[in-house]
């Protein structure tokens, strides 16, 4: 019995080897965290907490999500109490 299951194409994997990866800005995690994905391979990409690009693993993933909701609720209250970031 034949598996036709489809092969992942080395086209763009190839190119990326040949000319880098083109990595665009998928989502802001926070000012400083964000997460890319390669327009041609589709590798994904997210910034650490030492400013460095790292590959977005489903830890890091899960890790952002939580970024993500604490710098919305972070800047929400911010918003909501600008008297009380004054004290900080
Ligand atoms: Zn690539």
């Amino acid at each position: 019995m034949k598996n036709s299951t489809s092969k992942p194409t080395l086209i763009p994997r190839m190119y990326c080897n040949l000319f880098g990866h083109d990595y665009q800005v998928t989502k802001k995690v926070t000012y400083h965290v964000k997460e890319y994905t390669c327009r041609h391979c589709k590798k994904e990409l997210t910034t650490n907490s030492n400013g460095k690009l790292i590959e977005l693993t489903p830890k890091f993933k899960e890790i952002n999500a939580i970024l993500e909701r604490i710098h919305l609720s972070r800047t929400e209250r911010l918003k909501k109490k600008s008297l009380v970031s004054s004290i900080y």
